[in-house]
């Protein structure tokens, strides 16, 4: 299909951006790398009356300072893929990486978008959640920083107002003493997942604290399964399973009982890799 027509502008700095969304009252949409917009206009999901490209506002870097990672809205999947801050800083996102999608995909995507567009079967916000990160969203009267957890509000649903631009990512940088663990099942590797699990944790010798499980492809946002990371916490891999506090629904790719089963899985192996220390 071919989409309805519709006016784009080019903005050129932050300000700009904010400023066209503004003039069109909610009838415009951000364009960053189109891989998800572009789809839902060619298929009349949407319709706005003006596209305003960001792709020429910067807000595309990595940086590490004071044990925080920041990463812009614009940065592409492919970049962060092939950042030696982000292997080094930030593990849990280059474990993750390669599962987004497909390398084409990821040449264009953006982590802004990834996150604005909130797949619930999407790696990036569960990551997000994961490491217990925010977002700088821009919009008319300033920046405000909103926690992930906050963020991610519902079924493709954010914080994001009509005419806010999400502008960058924070997290804290990985220590010494950070586990992270990543896995999921998809149909084919690239796919969206049918279930996937994020995890972090803090490490002391053999014992593990501060555990975050963050579920995707199992609800409408990403699902911090809270009982599990305190059995894990214990020790009780078995036990982590067996209280995972999941009611995934059945949806078009799998019944709720056949993702609550591949969430325990995917918990046994994630388990296996927050045992291990980094290499
Ligand atoms: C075949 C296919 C398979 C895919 N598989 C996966 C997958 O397995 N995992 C996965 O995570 N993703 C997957 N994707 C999506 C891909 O990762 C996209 O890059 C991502 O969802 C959207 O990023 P984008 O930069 O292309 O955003 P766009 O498509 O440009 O925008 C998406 C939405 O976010 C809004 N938006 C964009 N940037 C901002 C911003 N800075 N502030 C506020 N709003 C903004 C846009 O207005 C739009 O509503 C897939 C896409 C395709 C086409």
């Amino acid at each position: 299909m071919k989409p309805a027509p519709f006016a784009y502008a080019k903005a050129r700095t932050l300000d700009d951006a904010i400023r066209l969304l503004g003039e069109h009252k909610g009838d415009a949409k951000l364009l960053a790398g189109g891989q998800s917009l572009i789809a839902t206009l060619n298929m009349r999901l949407s319709s706005p009356s003006l596209l305003v490209d960001i792709n020429g506002i910067g807000l595309d870097g990595v940086s590490v300072k004071d044990g925080v990672v920041e990463i812009g809205a614009l940065a592409r999947h492919v970049t962060l893929e092939r950042s030696s801050d982000i292997a080094k800083h930030a593990p849990l996102i280059a474990l993750a990486m390669p599962h987004v999608a497909h390398p084409a995909i990821r040449n264009r995507g953006t982590i802004g978008g990834s996150l604005a567009y909130a797949d619930p079967a999407a790696e990036l916000p569960a990551c997000l959640v994961a490491l217990d990160g925010e977002v700088d969203v821009t919009g008319p009267n300033g920046k405000r920083a909103v926690k992930a957890a906050d963020f991610f509000k519902g079924l493709f649903e954010t914080a994001l107002g009509a005419h806010d631009v999400l502008s960058a990512i924070r997290f804290p940088a990985a220590a010494a003493d950070t586990r992270v663990g990543f896995a999921e099942l998809a149909r084919r590797h690239g796919d969206y997942a049918l279930v996937g699990l994020a995890a972090v944790a803090k490490a002391k010798g053999k014992s593990l604290s501060d555990i975050r499980l963050v579920y995707f492809g199992v609800g409408a946002l990403p699902v911090r399964a809270h009982k599990a990371e305190a059995a894990l916490a214990a020790g009780a891999v078995d036990e982590a399973v067996k209280m995972l506090d999941l009611d995934p629904s059945d949806d078009l790719h799998a019944s709720g009982t056949v993702k609550k089963h591949l969430a325990g899985v995917l918990l046994r192996r994630v388990a296996e890799q927050l045992a291990e220390p980094r290499a």
